[in-house]
């Protein structure tokens, strides 16, 4: 059985406005849900669980009414964490509380902000796993990059081909990953900035595959403004 878990623990603090980004209207549908349909389509993708806080059950809940084919495959929310990987972690354990640990066999991670995942990227994840404990969709590097440690005064130009942007959604084996995370409580687990690098700590083997630069993430109110000139 292969669980995802969406994301939508965060008050998108840098966007600012009085909803958080994943709750905003984007071209007649909230964003999360469009982050959410394709994982709802594919038929190996089981069950959704969603991270979220109670007012954003609330907005979801009420989204959902119009949504059967997507409501259908929701597990239960799990509470948000102090950063995005302690939200994944609440994830996994939701998973052990309903009595599945032993029936799950991969978790793929998404962004309730990142609304243009594609299906085809989610098989292509899924694909990975068959060989993999874990997988990753990466963007290259176009442009020159540069070692900075003040963020004003260059100090080193990198080799742009060892450099690659991760982006969501991950999936991993559900047990290795589990471990891994409780490998970094109480406290290291608060310092990780990225899902992959709890499992890459913990020596599992990650593929890399190749992402895609549409499937961005809503952060800022100009990512916002690009989403809706994709969707027009
Ligand atoms: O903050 P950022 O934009 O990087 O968040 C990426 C995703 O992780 C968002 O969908 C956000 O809702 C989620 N998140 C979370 N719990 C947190 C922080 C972020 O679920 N504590």
């Amino acid at each position: 059985m292969n669980i995802a878990i969406i994301l939508s623990g965060g008050v998108g603090s840098r966007f600012g406005g009085d909803i958080p980004k994943q709750y905003v209207d984007l071209g007649g549908q909230m964003v999360i849900i469009r982050s959410m349909r394709p994982f709802a389509e594919l038929q190996y993708v089981h069950n959704i669980i969603i991270v979220a806080d109670e007012s954003g059950q609330e907005r979801i809940e009420e989204e959902l009414l119009k949504e059967p084919q997507i409501s259908e495959k929701i597990l239960g929310y799990a509470s948000p964490g102090k950063n995005r990987q302690l939200s994944i972690y609440n994830g996994l354990k939701y998973i052990e509380e309903l009595g599945l640990k032993d029936a799950v066999e991969n978790v793929i991670i998404h962004d309730a902000a990142r609304p243009f995942v594609s299906e085809k990227m989610i098989e292509e994840c899924f694909e990975a796993l068959n060989d993999h404990d874990g997988v990753m969709p990466v963007l290259p590097m176009n442009d020159t990059v540069y070692f900075s440690r003040t963020g004003t005064r260059v100090d080193e130009l990198l080799n742009r081909n060892t450099i690659f942007a991760g982006q969501a959604p991950e999936a991993f084996n559900y047990k290795l990953y589990l471990k891994a995370n409780e490998a970094l409580l109480p406290d290291k687990i608060l310092e990780i900035k990225g899902s992959t690098e709890p499992a890459i700590l913990y020596g599992m083997n990650i593929a890399m595959i190749k992402g895609n630069p549409g499937n961005f993430k809503i952060t800022t109110t100009e990512d916002f403004e690009l989403a809706k000139q994709r969707i027009l």
